[in-house]
């Protein structure tokens, strides 16, 4: 995605913070790696890591340009949003700080203007966006840096500075000799950097300490600044190589200790180093960073962690692009913002096991961001991180219900943003009390998409048009339904564009990947369709989330250079989205132990079945006139080549003390090299008229201490290209017509016997002319 980090950055117009996202941008998080007191007792997220997001809290805004000194002066440079003509910066850097320092499209200066703008629709800024939430607990404030009264401009000499913290260091300098007796005292209302230890707005137990709160510097600088900067005189640093040139630092350290009145500096804050970057967008992002050591998850910076498929959506981490500007029911949720209830906050919607659930399994979710209604519920992931499915109702009433992205590069109108229920899973962090979660948890928040997982195709020749400025764009095709393994249409579409040997991924990691092979997905069949903003992806009233649809709901694996795709446990969990009253309230009902098949599938991947039910009822059932197809994806799952393909053949396997039924007349087809294992202890069902077909080069597996039974009617089919691997296990054939073929091949272990209980019969219908297609291992018979 090396395309979209680049040219997102050359995006022409910058009006009141409605333009990009931070997830394009490159930033740096040395406060995420700071060792904490590993000799405390108690740490809580909420409390922060800068600072405890709730009350009062006042930070102050210093913009800096730099003084004209160059040939090549760093002011001459066009920066968005910047006035590059007027080398006295003082007005007009901006353009809609006022004069007095007003910067209501950023902040509020005061707690009175969170009354007065509340219902104004024009004011959609950083202090409401924390109000809101945050349901009203947190007044986050700030003052732009003035002299007389004026908005002021720092200006500096850059001559020999070599990282951003050496130039914050000069700014502060130089408001030191210029304006010495500039009063902190409104910065500073809290003890800084609880580090998760306490709550900073107990400023009776932990007093102000002479370190204003939170400061940021806003930097006049962009991308085409280069190497006209001399470190020591003599080796010239090129400033875009410099931590944070990207974008930000979230950070707003000093290269050296300053005194200023008896007052320090400890860092807290950020640097603003891309003067063009949203400031809103890119502060948020920062700032979580700051208060919880946010990973980058949601597309921002293009990271996807420990797993394959690239994301896009909604978040704290990423205000731009995704379905809305709002923070997630998880952020909220982590900060001590909401609970998890729903029915207008008066039900726990904490859901673990069924035993959580209400007595018929409905909740009633009002709309997310105003009422803080949410459910979660855990779902299966074997050993991996823990996992949750979040349940969101977005009904518009917030103005940070619509995405900041306004208009495309072709300046028409995106699609508007979904309303109505919404879904993602969360795998970033579950306890308040582990607050290291900066690498574990990158990537960690995949959205459903209503609209399906699908394998995708695309032709060759892309564009680079206006529509997406000037990123590439490849026309993609929707080939075949995937509901387990697919991509869906808000990933980024992963695969070997440059038709070399590997796909290129840069995985488990929270540092910004330049050259993953992934482009989002705009457009299909030719027509520009901006899936990755996620404008369809509410769950309509009668749809239903679970086994039987795309995407199903299910785990994501984690993906690693050695075990590629990880496994995907189907769980027996469903959502169904009942009804919509005309307030905009959504009732759900949420089962589990839903393990009807009632749609033709197709999966693919790494499967496991498990005692879903955990008692001896089927822990999955085929319905009468479905077919499942257990296929080959035709979506890449691994990075490197095997068998000429980035995708590792299919096999689904029925662990210990599951049971898979076929119903009367239902269909299960083996296809395309996958195997079908029956693991010991695992029983596996063909009911009359049911048909099991092993097709072209798969395999099924019978272990040791499983159980096929096929009853009266109902047949397994091992076709011509399809073999048999008998490992012992009981097979019984119940009625005159319960029928095993072998067409294909069988080979049985060694010290094996090949037999079968009941009734029926196993019929061999080779037509192989020379008839070689038993294989006895020794001892076998
Ligand atoms: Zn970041």
């Amino acid at each position: 995605m090396k395309n979209l980090l680049l040219i997102f950055l050359c995006f022409p117009i910058f009006i009141n913070g409605q333009s990009l996202s931070p997830w394009f941008y490159e930033d740096n998080h040395p406060y995420c790696y700071d060792s904490l007191n590993t000799s405390k007792t108690y740490d809580y997220v909420p409390n922060g890591l800068q600072f405890t997001p709730k009350d009062n809290f006042k930070g102050l805004i210093i913009f800096v340009n730099f003084q004209g000194s160059y040939s090549n002066a760093p002011n001459s440079i066009t920066v968005n949003g910047w006035n590059h003509d007027n080398v006295d910066l003082s007005k007009n850097y901006i353009s809609t700080v006022q004069s007095d320092g007003t910067a209501l499209d950023y902040f509020y200066s005061n707690n009175s203007q969170f009354a007065q703008y509340a219902n104004n629709p024009n004011v959609k800024n950083i202090s409401k966006f924390y109000h809101e939430m945050s349901m009203q607990q947190f007044y986050f404030t700030s003052e732009v840096y003035k002299r007389n009264n004026q908005v002021f401009s720092v200006s500096i000499d850059p001559t020999d500075a070599n990282s951003w913290y050496n130039l914050n260091y000069k700014v502060m300098q130089k408001i030191l000799s210029d304006d010495s007796s500039f009063n902190w005292a409104p910065y500073d209302n809290r003890k800084n950097n609880p580090y998760y230890d306490f709550d900073n707005t107990d400023t009776i137990t932990n007093p102000p300490d002479s370190i204003p709160d939170y400061i940021v510097f806003i930097y006049k600088y962009n991308a085409a600044i280069g190497n006209h900067l001399y470190s020591n005189g003599l080796t010239p640093t090129n400033m875009n190589t410099w931590s944070g040139s990207g974008g930000g630092l979230a950070s707003a350290s000093l290269s050296s200790p300053i005194n200023f009145n008896g007052y320090s500096f400890d860092g807290c804050g950020y640097t603003h180093c891309l003067g063009e970057a949203s400031l809103v967008g890119l502060f948020i992002h920062e700032v979580a960073h700051n208060i919880y050591g946010s990973p980058h998850y949601s597309g921002a910076n293009t990271v996807s962690g420990a797993y394959f498929f690239p994301e896009n959506g909604w978040s704290m981490m990423n205000l731009g692009f995704g379905a809305f500007s709002s923070a997630l029911g998880w952020e909220r949720w982590y900060l001590d913002w909401i609970d998890i209830k729903s029915n207008n906050q008066t039900i726990f919607s904490n859901i673990f096991t069924s035993t959580d659930l209400t007595a018929n399994g409905e909740y009633i979710l009002s709309d997310f961001i105003t009422t803080g209604d949410v459910v979660r519920i855990k779902i299966p992931n074997g050993t991996g991180r823990n996992q949750y499915l979040w349940l969101e109702n977005h009904q518009g009433v917030s103005i940070f219900d619509s995405r900041f992205a306004i208009n495309n590069g072709d300046d028409e109108p995106f699609s508007p943003s979904p309303r109505g229920l919404v879904a993602y899973i969360d795998a970033i962090n579950d306890d308040k009390s582990n607050t290291y979660i900066f690498d574990a948890g990158a990537g960690g928040i995949k959205y459903l998409d209503s609209q399906g997982k699908y394998d995708y195709s695309w032709d060759s020749i892309y564009s680079s048009p206006n529509h997406l400025w000037g990123n590439r764009i490849y026309n993609y095709h929707i080939d075949n339904n995937n509901p387990i393994s697919g991509q869906m249409p808000c990933n980024a579409i992963m695969s070997n564009y440059n038709y070399d040997t590997v796909i290129t991924k840069v995985f488990y990691t929270n540092s910004t990947p330049v050259d993953d092979e992934a482009y989002w997905l705009i457009k299909r069949d030719g027509t520009y369709t901006d899936d990755m903003l996620q404008s369809n992806i509410n769950f309509p009233v009668g749809s239903r989330l679970g086994i039987s649809s795309s995407p199903m709901l299910v785990n994501y694996p984690n993906y690693s250079s050695t075990t590629f795709q990880g496994t995907y446990f189907i769980n027996g969990i469903s959502v169904e989205v009942l009804e919509q009253y005309s307030d905009g309230r959504i009732k759900i009902k949420v089962r589990f132990n839903d393990i009807d098949v009632t749609q033709n599938l197709r999966w693919c991947g790494k499967i496991e079945l498990n005692d879903i039910t955990e008692n001896t009822n089927p822990d999955i059932i085929i319905t009468t006139n479905k077919t499942l197809t257990i296929d080959k994806s035709g979506t890449p799952n691994r990075h490197t080549l095997y068998n000429d393909q980035f995708i590792n053949p299919t096999i689904f396997s029925c662990l210990n003390n599951s049971y898979f039924k076929m119903n009367n007349t239902s269909f299960v087809n083996v296809d395309n090299g996958s195997t079908l294992s029956l693991k010991s202890g695992s029983k596996y069902e063909v009911n009359s008229g049911a048909i099991l077909r092993i097709r072209s080069g798969s395999t099924l597996v019978i272990e040791q201490g499983s159980q096929l039974l096929i009853n009266d009617g109902g047949q397994v089919i091992i076709e011509g290209t399809g073999k048999l691997d008998y490992q012992g296990g009981t097979i019984t054939l119940n009625g005159s017509n319960a029928k095993l073929e072998i067409a294909g091949n069988l080979t049985i272990a060694a010290n094996k016997t090949f037999t079968f209980s009941g009734s029926g019969y196993v019929k061999f219908s080779s037509t192989a002319s020379s008839a070689n297609n038993i294989t006895a291992n020794a001892g076998s018979a």
